[in-house]
């Protein structure tokens, strides 16, 4: 605690109250480098279980709440959540970075996920961040294109041949052998990371309703976690509803819970368009019909074509997400049609991932040729 007399210079070690020439003293300047508090893991700080090392963040989370025109000729307001705004351009950011902050400070050198999409980017440029090695175990169809995402980061990529579904309980135990901590879709760390999304868009609006493209469940968890310690904590008062939404193609959860079921089973054949979606045994989906059952929460599944309708609607607005984050919007008119919601209601869907990453089903494009010359001609409506 350095005291400094602005008008004669003497210095004090102690918190004096004067200085000894009678004039009043403060403290020395501020030098250094600034930590200002600003982003969510900062303003929540007591709701992680560990330390974010916000030495390691990327700029995940703080994501824009947007205001949509989709859903007016409905009568209801819809929000979109726009989480491709994370640094690798999902919400994985947010779990990635929370369960690295654990792995970092519990001593491991080691990082690894079993991904073949968005989780594999994340988990492999948040290691590439704290400097561990990282292992992304994919399944043996992954394609190069979307592979390459992931060994710019410089991650060790493995393709494995076998039983995909078993790799995510293989990779856990081979991880407490090796010492590497799998960071998989529905880790501890990494579902209370997603916690953040309820937590910005609670300081923004009271929304009545919740819209969550689901697939493992980590997602659903953490959102549904974070709207309950809000409320247990005071912050606020009524939890909104929240919409499980899957693909009709692969529907496990809302399958399950539409028959009653106390625990899912593996949807065989799985085939939809949302590929980042298409979990066809999801790890938490027991976990999450259980709070669907619980709360009083629904389930909703969308086609394929009502996914690329959603997907253009949202284009036209400017927004480019993939096809499982255009599942939300795509089930909006089945939920409003469902019943039971009040005019105005207030709808936030989540727009999980960017549209970027699946470019070979987003259409061929519609750029025209004109030459120089006849410009005018080209131009003029
Ligand atoms: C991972 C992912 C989901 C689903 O999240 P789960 O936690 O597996 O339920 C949805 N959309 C996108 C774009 C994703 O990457």
């Amino acid at each position: 605690m350095k005291l400094k007399c602005p008008t004669c210079g003497r210095e004090y070690d102690e918190p004096v109250q004067r200085c000894e020439c009678g004039e009043p003293v403060e403290f020395k300047l501020f030098e250094g480098e600034p930590y200002i508090a600003k982003t969510v893991w900062e303003r929540f700080y007591d709701f992680w279980p560990v330390e974010p090392a916000m030495e390691l963040s990327l700029g995940e989370g703080d994501t824009p709440l947007v205001k949509s025109r989709i859903g007016r000729e409905l009568g209801v307001r819809l929000y979109l959540k726009n989480e491709t705004a994370n640094p690798t351009w999902s919400f994985k950011d947010r779990g990635t970075f929370l369960a690295v902050s654990y792995a970092v400070k519990a001593g491991y050198g080691a990082v690894g996920t079993v991904s073949t999409g968005n989780m594999a980017a994340s988990v492999a440029a948040y290691a590439a961040r704290a400097g561990l090695k990282a292992k992304i175990l994919v399944s043996e169809s992954a394609s190069d294109e979307k592979l390459k995402a992931v060994g710019v980061y410089g991650a060790d990529v493995i393709r494995v041949k076998g039983d995909y579904g078993r790799l995510y309980f293989e990779s856990l135990k081979l991880g407490e052998k090796l010492g590497v901590y799998f960071i998989n879709s529905d880790n501890p760390f990494r579902v209370e990371g997603y916690k953040g999304i309820a937590f910005e868009i609670a300081e923004e609006i009271t929304p009545d309703y919740v819209l969550i493209p689901t697939s493992s469940g980590g997602l659903f968890r953490g959102i549904a976690k974070g709207f309950i310690e809000l409320r247990e904590s005071g912050l606020i008062e009524e939890i909104p509803t929240l919409v499980a939404v899957q693909a009709e193609g692969c529907s496990p959860i809302c399958r399950a819970f539409s028959e009653g079921k106390e625990r899912i089973g593996r949807f065989e054949n799985p085939k939809t368009i949302a590929k980042a979606i298409a979990n066809p045994y999801p790890p938490s989906g027991n976990a999450v019909l259980k709070l669907l059952r619980e709360f009083g929460w629904k389930c909703l599944s969308v086609s394929d074509e009502e996914i690329l309708e959603a997907q253009r609607k949202l284009a036209g607005e400017g927004i480019f997400v993939q096809p499982a984050s255009a599942t939300g919007v795509a089930a909006l008119e089945k939920l409003v049609e469902g019943g039971g919601i009040e005019e105005g209601a207030k709808i936030v869907s989540i727009l999980t991932g960017s549209g970027l990453k699946t470019l070979a089903t987003a259409g061929q494009g519609n750029a025209r040729e004109c030459p120089l010359e006849g410009l005018e001609n080209c131009v003029s409506f």
